[in-house]
């Protein structure tokens, strides 16, 4: 029912053989899953080699004969979704048809992508003289490291690898070892659907050990790292040796503004549902709510009664609403979170507890009466519990969301054309909903400013990212 859990190097499937490994852990029940061989140094020099000559391969290959293969890896996962739904429901707990909404939106990146790829058009810049063209060109970076956390198991993944594929670049992936199966059934979809050996690698290991050996080979030019922000900040020290390029999409703290013109039982049902999702392990989950007075108690009540409605359980299980937390790290986050805001005069509404005693359970937590400078409204949540305070006016909100060195996503609810366009304006992040929460599409770009990284995954910047420009003047 769960994957065999292998390395994928040079075309091949490669499981334990004495490696050393690690077990993988059901969060619902603590039960293990599998256990997944991590890679040798020798393995790493393996992957490394396949890569560049992966690279050479497909470099080479045409963008029109690249994106056939990534439309046959998006038939795949799209037949495969059932089991690799069940298979990312069981490693990392999320409910099922959030997994299934994952595993289809992975293969939707893939089709754009490989749309996109045919369409790396470069430019002709009329020149100073008669007879000489200038010609702008898009080329593969080469050999790409790319790194993922386990909030998403298929869908990070998909961004870096469907991007990179898509502008001639080969890839080696370091998936968690945490949640590995979800990344191993879309490699096999690449794989089974014809990619040419080497071009797509799959590792695991200890994450600091593959990073440090990766990142500074001659044959990697670029690094994509997904997670938080000091693993971010040590991987980009560890890329600037190397003077390599670099996309990070780190952690945020997503301010969601309530003004008192918005609907507040709609604003409440709709943010409500997507700070719950995935137990709230989003980096743009909704994580600090600035409501106006005037309705503040109105869009509390709702809240609450949303949060309060959430059915916890396995994500396998019908009628579950909200799965358990990934992994033990985060139930003692959490209480930690809720500690020191009860120390600071919090007050819990609702939730604030571990649930039950066997899985990694948190239960949906509302807590109002925070200071600003509570642990809550100032360290990425990543988890199930929502702050609540009032404020007063749009100069003082602004100040407030944008405190923060963090600047992923923020989110606004008015009924005003004026404050949606200033608020739009004004807050300082990478991606901003306004009366929406829908910032996170294939065709979209998707990244931060300010700690919370640089560069962007999705939309046609998503593809660039993977490119270097080249300018050849031609006399
Ligand atoms: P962490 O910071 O140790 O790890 C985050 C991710 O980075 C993991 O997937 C881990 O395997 C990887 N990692 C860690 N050290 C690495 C290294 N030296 N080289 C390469 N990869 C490395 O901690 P964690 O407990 O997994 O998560 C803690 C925090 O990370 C969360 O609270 C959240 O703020 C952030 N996070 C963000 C995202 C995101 O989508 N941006 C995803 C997961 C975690």
């Amino acid at each position: 029912m769960y994957t065999d859990l292998k390395l994928f190097i040079d075309g091949k499937w490669l499981d334990g053989q004495g490696r050393e490994g690690e077990d993988v852990i059901n969060p619902a029940n603590g039960k293990v899953l599998g256990h997944l061989p991590h890679a040798t140094t020798a393995d790493l020099d393996a992957a490394l080699a396949a890569a560049e000559k992966g690279f050479a391969v497909w470099k080479s290959t045409s963008a029109y004969d690249r994106s056939k293969i990534l439309r046959k890896a998006a038939d795949l996962l799209r037949e495969r979704h059932e089991h690799i739904s069940r298979v990312q429901t069981q490693e990392q707990g999320k409910i099922y048809a959030e997994s299934r909404a994952e595993v289809l939106t992975s293969a939707d990146i893939i089709d754009w992508y490989a749309e996109e790829g045919r369409r790396a058009y470069g430019r002709i810049v009329p020149g100073r003289q008669k007879g000489v063209r200038q010609l702008v060109l898009q080329e593969p970076v080469g050999v790409v490291a790319a790194f993922t956390p386990w909030n998403f198991p298929t869908l990070t993944p998909v961004r870096k690898i469907a991007g990179a594929l898509a502008a001639g670049c080969s890839v080696i992936i370091k998936a968690s070892e945490e949640t590995p199966g979800g990344c191993i059934e879309l490699v096999r979809c690449f794989a089974d659907a014809g990619l040419p050996a080497g071009v797509l690698n799959l590792v695991f290991g200890v994450p600091a050990r593959v990073s440090e050996h990766l990142i500074p080979s001659k044959a990697v030019k670029k690094i994509s790292f997904t997670g938080s922000i000091p693993v971010g900040k040590h991987l980009a020290g560890l890329a600037a040796k190397g003077m390599k390029k670099v996309t990070m999409e780190l952690g945020g703290h997503s301010p969601v503004v309530v003004f008192a013109d918005a609907d507040a039982e709609k604003t409440a049902d709709t943010i409500a549902a997507f700070k719950y999702r995935n137990a709230g392990q989003v980096c743009i989950s909704p994580t600090r709510f600035y409501v106006q007075e005037q309705s503040y108690n109105r869009f509390l009540a709702r809240f609450t009664e949303y949060a309060k409605a959430i059915k916890l359980g396995d994500g396998l299980d019908r009628g579950t609403t909200m799965g358990p937390l990934a992994n033990a790290r985060r139930l003692d986050a959490m209480e930690a979170f809720v500690n020191d805001a009860k120390n600071r005069g919090g007050k819990i509404v609702t939730g604030g507890s571990r649930h039950g005693n066997q899985g990694f359970f948190f239960q949906p937590t509302v807590i109002t009466d925070v200071p600003d400078d509570a642990k809550i409204m100032t360290e990425e949540p990543f988890g199930p519990v929502a702050p609540i305070v009032p404020f007063k006016t749009f100069d003082e909100v602004v100040e407030r969301a944008n405190s923060l060195p963090y600047g992923l996503a923020a989110y606004a609810f008015t009924s005003s054309g004026a404050t949606a366009t200033a608020i739009g304006d004004a807050l300082q992040a990478g991606m901003v909903g306004i009366n929406s929460v829908a910032i996170s599409t294939p065709e979209t770009p998707f990244g931060g400013v300010k700690e919370s990284g640089y560069g962007s995954e999705g939309g046609i910047e998503g593809l660039e990212a993977y490119t270097n420009v080249k300018f050849i003047s031609q006399a």
